[in-house]
């Protein structure tokens, strides 16, 4: 479960996030909608440990994040947290396979048994005969995808998710979408999702709408947990 407790943010001037309260239950995929600027990647990095709040907590699974040192925090995102973004971020000069297994190293998962596993993930997400394809020589779904491999090859908790298929034709942003839903419903995986897609956010759990740094709507159903 993931627990922000007024968090705010700013970048010189400019108040980025104004207090923010929200609970993610465990197993939900929450989206977070609202017009740009409205501060959602601030604070989707901030639950993804990426950036540190000037003021609030973050709670995941009871764990309070806003107390953890640099060590604990890199380890905490790398073990609890996968990551999927608008842009891929796949490694240029390596192939699916290696890109997948990346974090499983960083988290001292032996060869074998990292390759193994990036192997079952790129085959879930119907990758298995491009293990071996650098990103240049794979579609934009198929990169996306191997992102979301990537991902989840340490079982996160938790995975956010900026705009991932902001970049993606309707078919390949439809697959993606399911997928999502996969992950919460077959991996019991609490996702919380920025995107711009009014039909896929109202498939989602919740809607949180933010603007101008604060939470419109969507927070209040939060209360009672
Ligand atoms: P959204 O994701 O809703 O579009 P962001 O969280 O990306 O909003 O940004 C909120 C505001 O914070 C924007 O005005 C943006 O320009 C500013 N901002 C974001 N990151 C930085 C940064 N690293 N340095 C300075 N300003 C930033």
């Amino acid at each position: 479960m993931i627990k922000v407790e007024k968090i705010t943010k700013s970048f010189g001037d400019l108040q980025v996030l104004k207090g923010i309260d929200l609970v993610v239950p465990a197993g939900k995929l929450y989206s977070i909608v609202g017009p740009s600027g409205a501060g959602k990647t601030t604070l989707l990095q901030i639950i993804g440990t990426l950036s540190q709040p000037a003021a609030g907590n973050v709670f995941i699974n009871g764990q309070n994040i806003s107390i953890m040192n640099e060590r604990q925090l890199s380890d905490f995102r790398n073990r609890q947290i996968g990551f999927v973004f608008q842009f891929h971020y796949l490694l240029p000069e390596f192939s699916a396979l290696e890109n997948v297994c990346i974090p499983a190293f960083i988290a001292k998962t032996p060869k074998k048994e990292a390759e193994q596993k990036a192997k079952e993930y790129l085959d879930f997400l119907g990758l298995s005969h491009r293990l071996n394809h650098k990103p240049g020589e794979l579609s934009g779904g198929e990169r996306q995808r191997v992102a979301v491999a990537r991902a989840l090859i340490n079982n996160p908790a938790i995975i956010l998710a900026d705009e991932p298929s902001g970049n993606l034709d309707t078919k390949n942003r439809e697959d993606l979408h399911e997928l999502f839903f996969t992950l919460r419903d077959k991996f019991k995986q609490t996702l919380v999702i920025v995107t711009h897609d009014e039909s896929f956010a109202a498939q989602s759990d919740a809607i949180i709408r933010m603007k101008d740094g604060l939470i419109e709507s969507g927070g209040e159903s939060n209360l009672a947990i």
